[in-house]
């Protein structure tokens, strides 16, 4: 059993090396879950590291990049247009700033609030949409209470250029991770009796990526595992 509070076992020194062993965790785990490491989209989420990382990263082979805060996104998404990666925001994120990361991001993988699916509408062109999941009791961290998940995805639903992928969800601090993963895996049946094609699972990250997939985790979000330590925010 591992929990989230977990010390990580001690990093490979490269990003390269990094890279690699969590590339063989997420094949490992997918082979014990008998499902295709092909099914598993690894996002690197880059936030507070610099655009050369990301950069760095790239030239691994990786695509798919996150990031969470608007201010800092902003700037590295127009750094590296050139690359024209697949930036996920997974942060929160304040209906006012809404339009803006609509700008960059492909995926937002935090929508938890009507007033920020609103914000999101458009006639032209389609976002990607995970509705967060509060695992825990505090709506501080973000995410739609279990209860409201019907309701709040029928907004979803109903708002033109926002496609419903699935859920997102963070495993609680001091929670055994594979059970709340598991929670999040019913609630996503739930969800697909209204919206059968919204099937991803966006979770799992460094500490708890392996519980993660073997519980349908579609999209894992792995930070530090990858880039190594985070800078101090700026
Ligand atoms: C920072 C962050 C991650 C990555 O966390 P690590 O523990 O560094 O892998 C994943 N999801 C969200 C929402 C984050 O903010």
């Amino acid at each position: 059993m591992t929990f989230a509070a977990d010390p990580l076992p001690p990093q490979p020194p490269t990003v390269a090396d990094r890279l690699a062993e969590v590339r063989l965790g997420v094949a490992d785990a997918a082979a014990r879950a008998v499902r295709s490491a092909d099914d598993i989209t690894t996002i690197v989420v880059t936030k507070f590291h610099p655009a050369s990382l990301v950069r760095e990263l790239h030239a691994l082979g990786v695509r798919d990049f996150g990031e969470s805060r608007h201010q800092e996104a902003s700037v590295k998404a127009a750094d590296l247009a050139d690359l024209d990666p697949t930036w996920h925001f997974v942060g929160q994120l304040q209906s006012k700033k809404a339009r803006a990361v609509r700008e960059y991001a492909r995926v937002l993988h935090s929508v938890d609030r009507e007033s920020l699916v609103d914000a999101l509408a458009s006639e032209k062109d389609l976002v990607d949409v995970f509705i967060q999941l509060n695992l825990t009791d505090d709506p501080a961290r973000g995410g739609v209470a279990p209860d409201a998940l019907e309701s709040f995805a029928d907004r979803v639903l109903g708002t033109s250029g926002v496609r419903l992928r699935g859920l997102m969800a963070v495993a609680p601090l001091g929670a055994e991770p594979r059970a709340a993963f598991a929670d999040v895996r019913r609630a996503s049946e739930r969800l697909r009796t209204l919206a059968p094609d919204a099937v991803a699972l966006s979770m799992g990250m460094s500490a708890d990526y392996a519980d993660a997939i073997l519980e349908g985790a579609t999209h894992l979000r792995i930070g530090t595992a990858i880039t190594g330590n985070r800078p101090n925010p700026g």
